[in-house]
């Protein structure tokens, strides 16, 4: 959506380039498959490697790794682009933005060149495994273990609702190395797909996201060797996703605000179109005056993220701010898509019309990344 007098300052002519390519991408090699991925309740494998070719994924890992040699902004162009055309099921963010990260910060210089340029091409698909059956938000208490036996680690566990679960070939695991300590037993492990003792669930049946795949996994007596492990030392694990999880939930707050501004975008021009009463939806003052909040809060959005990517570039996004990012923007995204299907009638509930899908899309939003409620914990540890 346009702002009469607002750009994000962040961007510039070689971000609105890739933008552009970006989106001449999607609107020809995956809009048309939309409704079949849908349907068919994952993207296609092959869609990972086209958009590889094209360059769209991992745009901000170093060009030595394989990588577009940019920074968050190029992935955040890039996933703004996919989420405008209905694709938010396509779980490049966690990809690119989350576990390609975790490899090149945490990773030594050989698991960077043996992971990151098959995740830039697509040959590798990325998840993150933090979430377990019986604990999410608590993260300290992952019951899934990793006991070193001589130069392997022995991973037992099982892992849920985890975003390209079944696409995955390699997925950062968040394990206990000393399941006696809490927080500073946790490492992070790397398992490829392929290792014996390690197995797919189901492809997740959900309310929204029809098209990403989200599995449970488990693993049992999984051997993969200490070389697998994230960072020098054991018991980092919580540290690195403490550090990790500022991009993670800025990322999710963007896209929150990138579908809010979308729903008011089409919902601007369906009022346009229909007729009640002898007069145009958008001409009752209640619609311009509903879309006329939803825009004003969008925009506030659009302000305070973008102050929050600006931290980020320069290493200055807390966890408090990046907290308060992700619980305000997806709490407004829920409620400004809720509006505009409401500004729909009828027609706002029916699969055909986007603004059905984007408010189904959206309630995730709240949970994933953390729970609005953990947001607020976290907020509200800063308030002394
Ligand atoms: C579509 C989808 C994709 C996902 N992708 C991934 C992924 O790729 N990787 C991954 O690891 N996980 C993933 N998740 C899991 C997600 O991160 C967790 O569901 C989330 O963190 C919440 O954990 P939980 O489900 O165990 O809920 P619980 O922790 O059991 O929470 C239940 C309720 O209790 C509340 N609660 C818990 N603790 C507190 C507290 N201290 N104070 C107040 N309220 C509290 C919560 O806010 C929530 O309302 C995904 C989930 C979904 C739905």
């Amino acid at each position: 959506m346009r702002y009469e007098n607002y750009q994000s300052p962040w961007l510039d002519d070689e971000l609105n380039i890739l933008r552009d390519a970006a989106g001449k991408f999607f609107d020809q090699e995956f809009v048309p498959e939309r409704e079949r991925w849908l349907d068919q309740g994952e993207v296609d494998r092959d869609a990972w490697r086209r958009a590889g070719a094209a360059g769209l994924l991992c745009a901000e890992m170093p060009a030595e790794y394989g990588g577009g040699g940019g920074d968050y902004r190029h992935d955040t162009v890039i996933m703004e682009e996919f989420i405008r055309r209905g694709l938010a099921g396509w779980g490049n963010q966690v990809h690119s933005s989350i576990v390609a990260p975790y490899i090149l910060h945490y990773g030594n210089e050989e698991q960077r060149r043996r992971w990151l340029p098959g995740m830039a091409s697509g040959e590798l698909v990325g998840a993150i495994a933090m979430t377990e059956p019986n604990t999410g938000s608590d993260l300290q208490s992952v019951r899934t273990t990793a006991i070193r036996d001589g130069d392997e680690y022995v991973i037992n566990g099982a892992k849920t609702y985890i975003t390209n679960g079944q696409h995955a070939d390699i997925i950062v695991v968040v394990a206990k190395t000393d399941p006696n300590l809490g927080a500073k037993g946790i490492s992070l492990i790397v398992v490829e797909a392929e290792r014996e003792g390690f197995e797919r669930g189901r492809n997740l049946k959900k309310l929204g996201l029809k098209s990403a795949d989200t599995s449970e996994l488990f693993f049992a007596d999984c051997r993969v060797p200490v070389s697998n492990r994230l960072g020098d030392e054991e018991g980092r694990g919580f540290i690195q996703l403490m550090q990790q999880l500022p991009q993670e939930r800025l990322s999710i707050a963007q896209a929150a605000i990138v579908s809010a501004e979308r729903a008011i975008e089409i919902t601007t021009e369906f009022v346009s179109e229909r007729q009640a009463f002898g007069q145009r939806v958008l001409d009752f003052q209640n619609t311009r005056f509903k879309l006329a909040e939803c825009k004003t809060e969008a925009l506030i959005g659009r302000n305070f993220v973008d102050q929050c990517l600006m931290k980020l570039l320069k290493g200055e996004l807390d966890p408090a701010t990046a907290s308060m990012a992700k619980y305000w923007c997806t709490e407004k995204q829920c409620s400004i898509i809720d509006e505009c299907l409401q500004l729909h009638g009828g027609a706002g509930y029916m699969d055909e019309y986007e603004i059905s899908r984007m408010y189904a899309d959206a309630r995730v939003q709240k949970i994933y990344g953390g729970t609005n409620e953990i947001m607020k914990e976290l907020i509200g540890r800063t308030l002394g």
